[in-house]
């Protein structure tokens, strides 16, 4: 439904159909697709998955999983995301994700407020079941985040920003 360029909502889309699938964004996205597909989604029916591109070119997946208790349920985003941190990467290019929507999602403020913490410029693309596309810049998602002028004492440990 979204042609290439910007949507009412300054939104910059295009449509999958246009990639011939050897873009740079293709490994990211069949990642992402496979970790849809693992959801664990019994509730809502909403599956969602995540890539998550390290600046050291890793990737890290992730998807939902949720639980009979609601609040306990994951999202896909902060699931790879913490992969990713376990891992050791603190700094990410962007994130894909794909969920079977009818348009393009973006993550949740939870979800927001957790990936600008390491990479507020983070670079968010995501897929609808369709294959429409749509990609924000982080900061334009979240332009105020939440953040404490120091981490404290400790915290920081292991960073190597
Ligand atoms: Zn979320």
């Amino acid at each position: 439904m979204n042609g290439p360029g910007a949507d009412a909502r300054g939104r910059h889309t295009e449509n999958c159909m246009h990639e011939d699938g050897t873009t740079e964004a293709g490994s990211l996205r069949s990642l992402a697709l496979g970790a849809r597909d693992a959801a664990y989604a019994p509730y809502s029916g909403f599956r969602v998955g995540a890539c998550l591109e390290a600046a050291d070119g890793r990737y890290f997946v992730g998807c939902n999983v949720e639980n009979a208790s609601y609040p306990v349920t994951m999202c896909a985003e902060r699931v790879a995301l913490g992969a990713a941190v376990a891992a050791g990467a603190r700094q990410f290019r962007r994130i894909f994700l794909c969920t079977d929507a009818d348009a393009p999602v973006a993550p949740c403020g939870m979800c927001r407020q957790a990936l600008a913490e390491l990479s507020p410029e983070l670079e968010v693309e995501s897929e609808s079941g369709s294959g429409d596309r749509a990609s924000w810049k982080l900061s334009d998602l979240l332009p105020e985040r939440f953040a404490l002028l120091r981490p404290v004492s400790g915290s920081v440990r292991g960073d190597t920003r």
